[in-house]
């Protein structure tokens, strides 16, 4: 047998890269020559995987590794004085490793729990709310030996609101097998043709109608076809998936049986964002459970044919893989850069097959679809978006926490729900969002009215922009960050700018300078060192990112930016030089024109 067939598949690379770090806290350069001789892979290309992720590390991160959360949500928390404990009781700075190897502190952006900040994860066990006090606690007695198991605190739910229960989709009592058992009967057309009628569309946030999305991939014929549960909910603000795979897990793995049944797919995979391996315990144990009762695995429900199984891909902290074929890429054991969609996955997916994949939310969507009927689905929320929607709300408001609401609901009475306090800007969608003023609370949350130039038309009139704006729905991925008044704007963009230079995979151009360069004109202006030309500066180079970025993170990362630009200039216009600061007498060209008469003369003298 050749080199290459007795070598490791390398889907299964990413999850033996955890095994080898969870016994050495590192990944060494004796592992790297054996894995690389294993996978049949170069040193080059292992090293470029490894080094794509933000939780492998090279170096040993400690028995102990803390990882901080430092969202914008947790800066404005207990932060930096929770940082400061954590650096006073371990004795270093973030970013180092104690000499005795007990401890490694570091920093790392939203980890889902932004309902319950300040909060970090160490060895990937939560531990929220935290406080000095807490953190002079928890070390002391990780010192004295204590599990951290037993010291670390499962985050809550923090369900905060579902509509009566005759309008609920998501959170109201689940019985298992009850949406599965539905399709007894059915042909899988006729499932594919219950999810387009509800028009269920991708809750992840690009809202692409699933039921033809499942029908693409139903319709290309392939020996092996894929379902692909995307559990990476990287998007800063975001939990909903969380609690909804901690509530219901039982209701996603229904959710994606029925997917597979559809389609034609026989295996099913849940990548995990590695913020929420504490879930893979409760996840695995849910599925070992559908295949005792015969829910998952060969025929299931008695039906001849109809086979199922499911397993878990744990990701390694990368934004980009929310992105479908960078998570693609990443299940395959590489880099998880997105690729030029000459296909799509429903055509050439996972591993060169006809692959779906869907968010946690739209796949218990689809189970409960099946079970509670087409018409009681359809008669929740709006025409255009049927049904309810998770909100993760997080920030100044009295309640955050998870809101399943139907579609349809004013901002303003979802405001009052969540109890915001003085509410000056919120963030909706996260960071690839809009930035939403007082000008929006008369807005509905729905897909109604939708405008294809959404946020870019009118962007040099603010009247004409809010009078269009004010019928038009709101579409959410789920996220719902909201500032007071004691909050300046400018730091949080310059924030959100921060995130998208740290995450962008670095492929294309226009997103990694792009973003960059928005960054030092941020900085410029919080300095108060622009003038009026770096704003259109930054409106010129929004638009150039918007159009030429090759992926979804690159097209809207500049979405907030120029939605708080429109409705809120005067944030922008009290940073700038005035007039009167400016040397208008000061020409750059004239300045240099001596010099260019030397270096002429010099050229001319040695020629
Ligand atoms: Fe990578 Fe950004 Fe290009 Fe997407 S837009 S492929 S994240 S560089």
């Amino acid at each position: 047998m050749s080199t290459k067939e007795n070598s490791f598949k390398k889907s299964s690379l990413m999850n033996i890269l955890w095994d080898i770090q969870k016994k050495r806290r590192c990944i060494s350069r004796d592992d790297m020559t054996k894995i690389s001789k294993a996978f049949n892979i170069s040193r080059i290309e292992l090293e470029g995987v490894i080094s794509f992720y933000h939780f492998y590390h090279l170096k040993h991160a400690g028995k102990y590794t803390i990882y901080l959360n430092n969202s914008i949500i947790s800066k404005y928390k207990d932060f930096y004085r929770v940082k400061k404990a954590f650096e006073k009781e371990i004795g270093i700075k973030t970013g180092h490793v104690t000499k005795d190897g007990l401890f490694g502190l570091f920093e790392t952006s939203c980890i889902g729990l932004s309902d319950q900040e300040t909060s970090a994860l160490i060895n990937f066990n939560a531990f929220t709310n935290l406080t000095p006090e807490k953190v002079k606690t928890l070390i002391s007695k990780l010192r004295q030996g204590e599990s951290l198991e037993s010291l670390s605190n499962f985050p809550e739910n923090n369900i905060q609101y579902t509509p009566e229960e005759n309008k609920t989709v998501f959170f109201k009592p689940y019985h298992q097998g009850n949406a599965l058992k539905k399709i007894i009967g059915i042909e899988p057309d006729s499932v594919i043709d219950l999810i387009k009628a509800s028009k269920l569309s991708g809750r992840g946030g690009a809202f692409f109608p699933t039921g033809l999305k499942w029908q693409f991939c139903r319709d290309n014929k392939s020996d092996q076809k894929y379902i692909i549960c995307n559990a990476d909910e990287g998007e800063p603000g975001t939990f909903k998936d969380r609690v909804l795979m901690n509530e219901h897990p039982g209701l996603l793995i229904e959710g994606m049986t029925i997917a597979g049944y559809a389609v034609g797919a026989t295996e099913g995979t849940i990548y995990l964002r590695a913020e929420y391996f504490y879930l893979k315990n409760k996840l695995e144990k849910t599925i070992k459970k559908f295949l005792e009762k015969g829910l998952l695995g060969k025929n299931i429900l008695g039906i001849e044919g109809f086979d199922f199984n499911l397993n878990i891909h744990m990701g390694a902290g990368a934004y980009v893989c929310g992105e479908e074929t960078a998570l693609i890429a990443s299940m395959e054991g590489k880099r998880g850069e997105p690729t030029t969609k000459e296909f799509f996955p429903v055509e050439k997916g996972y591993l060169g097959k006809p692959t779906v994949v869907n968010n946690v939310e739209t796949l218990c969507a689809a189970a409960r679809i099946l079970e509670m009927g087409l018409d009681n689905y359809l008669a929740i929320g709006t025409k255009a978006t049927p049904g309810t929607k998770l909100m993760s709300v997080s920030g100044d408001c009295n309640k955050p926490g998870i809101y399943e609401i139907e579609w349809g609901m004013k901002l303003k009475y979802f405001l009052d729900l969540i109890e915001a306090k003085d509410p000056h800007f919120i963030l909706f969608n996260g960071f690839s969002g809009e930035c939403l003023s007082s000008q929006d609370f008369d807005r509905e949350i729905s897909g109604e009215n939708l405008l294809a130039e959404h946020i870019q038309f009118q962007l040099n009139d603010p009247i004409e922009y809010a009078r269009k704006m004010s019928a038009v729905g709101l579409r959410s991925g789920g996220a719902f960050m909201i500032f007071d008044k004691t909050r300046d704007l400018l730091p949080i963009l310059k924030n959100i700018t921060d995130f998208f230079v740290a995450e962008s995979c670095g492929i294309c151009v226009p997103c990694r300078t792009g973003n960059f360069l928005l960054n030092k004109k941020l900085h410029k202006i919080k300095l108060c060192h622009a003038d009026k030309n770096d704003l259109e500066e930054i409106k010129e180079w929004c638009s150039i990112i918007k159009q030429s970025s090759r992926c979804g993170l690159g097209k809207t990362s500049t979405n907030c930016l120029l939605t708080a630009m429109l409705k809120f200039p005067e944030e922008f216009n009290k940073c700038l030089l005035a007039e009167s600061d400016i040397n208008q007498a000061f020409n750059l060209e004239k300045a240099v024109d001596n010099y260019d008469k030397i270096i002429n003369e010099i050229e001319t003298t040695y020629e």
